[in-house]
């Protein structure tokens, strides 16, 4: 029987997970679907009973119910629960299982571009949100050794920091600290919403001392090159956008719904297309 899979969100309607994942299942011949649901805060309770009565083999989560979703799910993986997020699902008998692949899936695309491991790099990570969280608890879990973080609330990357159940050497910076600090940094991982519509003209600091051999990873990937790529780009500086994450990060779900690995520059090239147009 075609096993059914989807993502969960409000909104929903721009994802571009059903095209990537239908497409590997199909290049894969593996008889299985992938389905948007728009599911509103106060129906998620109902809506997870709901998928597994119907038999759902696994599912994504995105905003806003990453968080909201762990207490409903019966079993939690300890990097998920440690980031206090979920993105993904997948069903094992009767028990639904929550995993969290962003932070994952963006160490995959940045070793990749990079051109090799990054954990014995110094890296800076501007913000201290949901993305920042998961990138910096696995990049600690992965053993990184020094990762440091410039957030415009103090509290809250304190707060990161404090919770991080790995050990890893981290400071604690302002934005214009980072600023003036930069040369210090191989790279850079750029995690606000800075550089999204409206706000494309702006960088969250200046690049204006990033060193001409560091690399700045950019997890927004539409627009397809920020102000701050442009600007550190300007610098003689490597750059990416965040396209590889969400790639890999459906990837990495995919992977543990089938137990395959669908091929990444299969799934970039669908975004892309999407998106319209190429992406670094
Ligand atoms: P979030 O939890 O809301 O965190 C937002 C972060 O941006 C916080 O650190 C916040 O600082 C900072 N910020 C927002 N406006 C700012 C401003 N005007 N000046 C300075 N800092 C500002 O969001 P998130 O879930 O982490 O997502 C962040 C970005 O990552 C979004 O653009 C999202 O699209 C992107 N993303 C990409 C992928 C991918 O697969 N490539 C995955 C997830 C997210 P404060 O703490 O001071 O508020």
């Amino acid at each position: 029987m075609k096993k059914l899979y989807g993502v969960i969100g409000d909104p929903i309607g721009h994802s571009m997970s059903p095209d990537m994942h239908n497409d590997s299942f199909s290049a894969l011949q593996i008889d299985a679907h992938y389905q948007p649901f728009h599911i509103k805060s106060e129906d998620l309770k109902t809506a997870v009973a709901g998928m597994k009565a119907i038999g759902l083999s696994g599912f994504n989560v995105t905003v806003p119910h990453k968080t909201a979703i762990m207490p409903l799910l019966d079993e939690i993986d300890p990097l998920a629960q440690a980031i206090g997020a979920v993105n993904t699902v997948v069903r094992e008998e009767n028990r639904f299982i929550g995993y969290n692949t962003d932070g994952e899936g963006f160490v995959r695309g940045l070793n990749e571009e990079y051109g090799s491991s990054v954990l014995d790099k110094k890296i800076a990570i501007i913000g201290a949100g949901g993305a920042a969280r998961a990138i910096y608890y696995t990049l600690s879990q992965q053993g990184s050794i020094r990762v440091d973080i410039a957030n415009r609330t103090p509290e809250k990357a304190e707060e990161l920091k404090n919770r991080c159940p790995y050990p890893v050497e981290t400071v604690l910076l302002s934005l214009e600290e980072l600023e003036k600090q930069l040369g210090h940094y191989d790279i850079l991982i750029q995690t606000t919403s800075i550089g999204m519509s409206p706000k494309v003209s702006e960088t969250p600091i200046s690049v204006a001392n990033i060193r001409p051999d560091a690399f700045v990873s950019d997890i927004i990937y539409n627009p397809a090159e920020t102000m701050i790529m442009k600007e550190a780009k300007k610098q003689g500086a490597r750059v990416q956008n965040g396209l590889k994450m969400f790639v890999y990060q459906g990837a990495l779900a995919f992977e543990k719904w089938t137990g395959v690995l669908p091929d990444p520059k299969r799934m970039q090239k669908i975004v892309e297309d999407k998106l319209g147009g190429t992406s670094c």
